[in-house]
């Protein structure tokens, strides 16, 4: 069995402990990862803060290079870090290739963004008699060194998410994966070696969650990129306030349906959609479709297609290509979704399908009618799980989706422009998917939360912007 080392200022380490990494499905180990002790977690920190000045110095083609080399590297090695990904997250191989895709399109994106970045602009100050003769120029400087701190269900293209933007504007970065699943940040790792970057400007560090406090108060550390859970994201952000933070979290996505989605062609793209995205990854997407908001007109056409299409899915072993829904990422997750769902249905909710737990897989279920208080109509399920209820009138759809606690994406059917510009401005998420469900997204876009789903914004240009500040430079006495 291979110790996979952690990487300290660009170079390949190893601490004094181990832990292993297991597949959800089958509980076989899939690679035992080495622990920084303190002193190389002190190295790494230490080698971003002080190569800070350096490295956003570099020139762009440098950056642009290494950015292309890591894309072009996780293209060769895809079917290997896909089944990597698979084996330590437990998500279906063939969702695993769609991720090593994205994270090659994360890296593609920030090396073409790093050649046109910072041409800063000019503004002209002589709008006032006191302007007269002056320019200003400017120019977005790296805050410093950041703390990307990612989680489990996308642990290469969430990685690529922190690492891809702080290269491409020259700030140091220290990535630190989730426990679960850490080995394909390692192998990021691997590649980021193969490059020219300056030592220290990347670290892999697979710390503990127990020893994480006192890394996120490390004032060499001022930027914390963090994706993953809200109580762990708000408690960071509250524990650093004079910090940048940008925080990803969870949500309860909604789709809704409208009547003019009625016919069916739509019905079946609708369904079909809300089938797959309540289910890929076993429903461990924080895009997810975790609701269905259907509007009267459609219900009874729509959610028996639903279920029909959620009974489809083929549960089972990840590795295989046919399966659609693997485990969660561990049995007590399942064990978790099933008293959710346990609690929804004693409390009056319609079971239409699922509702049962082999082990760590939890069965694709849908539920209808139900109630408000419970659990499942206000939390993040985090699993399989689709929740379906009937509104009447486009306000109605859409104050039930703002209904929640969280604002992540949501997706609207209709083909009414007039409709899609009014869910545009009403719904109080990051993101309004129009004729999809709200899971889709690219990595070029503007991605975050509003309410409790987050602070800031991904989204390889947005992350450069979070992770640098506007300065000013004043020319006087031309
Ligand atoms: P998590 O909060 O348990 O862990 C996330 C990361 O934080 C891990 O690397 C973990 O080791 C680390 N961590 C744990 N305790 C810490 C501490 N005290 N200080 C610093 N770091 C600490 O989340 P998870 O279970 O890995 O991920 C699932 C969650 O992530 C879901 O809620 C999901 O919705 C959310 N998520 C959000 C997005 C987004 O972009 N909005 C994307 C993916 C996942």
């Amino acid at each position: 069995m291979t110790t996979h080392a952690f990487w300290v200022a660009g170079r390949e380490a190893t601490g004094d402990e181990t832990f292993d990494v297991t597949n959800p499905y089958d509980g076989r180990t899939v690679g035992t990862v080495s622990v920084p002790t303190e002193a190389q977690v002190e190295e790494a920190v230490a080698a971003a803060h002080a190569v800070r000045d350096e490295f956003a110095a570099t020139p762009a083609h440098v950056r642009a290079a290494a950015l292309d080399h890591v894309a072009r590297r996780l293209t060769e090695r895809t079917e290997e870090i896909a089944q990597l990904i698979s084996a330590e997250n437990g998500k279906p191989v063939k969702w695993a290739r769609g991720e090593v895709g994205r994270a090659i399109s994360v890296f593609r994106l920030a090396a073409e963004e790093a050649r046109r970045w910072n041409a800063g602009e000019a503004q002209r100050l002589d709008t006032d008699q006191g302007g007269t003769g002056r320019l200003a120029l400017t120019r977005r400087v790296p805050r410093g060194a950041v703390l990307g701190i990612a989680p489990f269900n996308f642990p290469l293209n969430l990685s690529a998410h922190k690492v891809a933007p702080a290269i491409a504007v020259g700030a140091p970065i220290i990535l630190k994966p989730a426990p679960a699943t850490p080995i394909s940040s390692l192998v990021l790792g691997e590649i980021l070696a193969e490059t020219d970057l300056p030592a220290g400007s990347w670290s892999v560090l697979t710390v503990p969650n127990d020893r994480m406090p006192a890394l996120v108060r490390d004032e060499r550390l001022p930027v914390i990129s963090f994706t993953g859970s809200g109580p762990v994201g708000w408690s960071i952000r509250d524990s650093v306030p004079r910090k940048h933070c940008t925080l990803e979290l969870g949500g309860n996505a909604a789709a809704v349906v409208l009547p003019d989605w009625a016919s069916e062609q739509d019905l079946e793209w609708a369904a079909t959609r809300i089938a797959t995205f309540s289910n890929y990854q076993g429903g461990q997407s924080c895009i997810s479709v975790q609701r269905v908001v259907a509007d009267a007109a459609v219900y009874d056409r729509l959610v028996p297609m639903i279920v029909e299409k959620v009974r489809a899915q083929v549960t089972g072993d990840p590795a295989d290509d046919a399966t659609d829904v693997g485990p969660l990422v561990d049995e007590n997750a399942a064990k978790r979704v099933e008293a959710w769902v346990d609690e929804a249905v004693k409390a009056g909710a319609e079971l239409l399908t699922g509702g049962t737990r082999d082990g760590a897989t939890y069965a694709p279920t849908v539920l209808a009618g139900v109630p408000e208080g419970v659990t499942l109509s206000c939390e993040e399920v985090f699993g399989p799980v689709l929740t379906v209820q009937r509104t009447e009138g486009e306000e109605a759809a859409f104050a039930a989706v703002n209904d929640s606690p969280y604002g992540l994406q949501a997706g609207v059917f209709t083909h009414d422009l007039q409709t899609a510009f009014r869910a545009h401005r009403a719904l109080e998420v990051g993101g309004v998917i129009i004729g999809d469900v709200p899971s889709y997204r690219a990595d070029q876009m503007p991605y975050g939360g509003a309410k409790q789903s987050g602070v800031g914004r991904e989204g390889v240009r947005y992350a450069m912007e979070d992770y640098t500040y506007e300065r000013v430079m004043v020319l006087t006495g031309l």
